[in-house]
């Protein structure tokens, strides 16, 4: 490879048709590429998408500093009592929307992920990152109505979207503010 990009880089081949690049938490940037990739052909891609990935780094980066500066501030009490508050909140906000529209769900399920904020497993049993918390209230209502639509369509198709716009009619806006806050799920 010619191109000497100004990152960690690393190309993992397979027998792959296309090339994709990913950005991973600690800004390494993953290349994943066909076998008999022209060295020339991945030049060209990288140069292409040379701005992309250094926007792509640095975001990575203000995000994981923005985590750590939140999780230095929180002590042993807070985070007990911020989950316990994050369960009451959950469960309260699962059963409200479950009898409204009579939605019937397992257990529920408090989890500290890394990747995801929720999820619904084929038992429909409902887990919920903890750190939701920390979104205002009308973003913890979307997770929540997210979630719970999941019991009816396991896959993020358009009809799981109709129902989920049904529910929370302003689910745009919460997804944007979940992308824009993405650094708490770090923490
Ligand atoms: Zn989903």
């Amino acid at each position: 490879m010619s191109f000497s990009p100004p990152y960690k880089c690393n190309i993992l081949t397979s027998k792959r048709k296309t090339v994709s690049i990913s950005i991973e938490k600690n800004g390494t940037v993953t290349i994943r590429a066909p076998y008999r990739i022209n060295g020339r052909h991945l030049d060209d891609i990288l140069a292409a998408k040379k701005e992309w990935i250094l926007r792509k780094i640095e975001n990575m980066k203000t995000r994981e500093e923005k985590a750590s500066k939140m999780a230095r501030n929180l002590n042993e009490n807070d985070l007990k009592e911020l989950k316990n508050k994050a369960r009451v909140t959950l469960e309260r906000k699962t059963f409200e929307i479950a009898q409204k529209y009579n939605f019937s769900y397992g257990k529920i399920r408090l989890s500290s992920a890394r990747r995801r904020w929720g999820s619904c497993s084929s038992k429909n049993n409902l887990s919920f990152n903890w750190k939701i918390i920390f979104a205002p209230d009308t973003v913890i209502d979307y997770l929540v109505a997210h979630e719970i639509a999941h019991t009816i369509h396991k896959n993020h198709q358009k009809s799981f979207w109709t129902l989920v716009e049904e529910l929370h009619p302003d689910h745009k806006k919460s997804r944007k503010w979940l992308k824009e806050n993405a650094h708490i799920i770090d923490i």
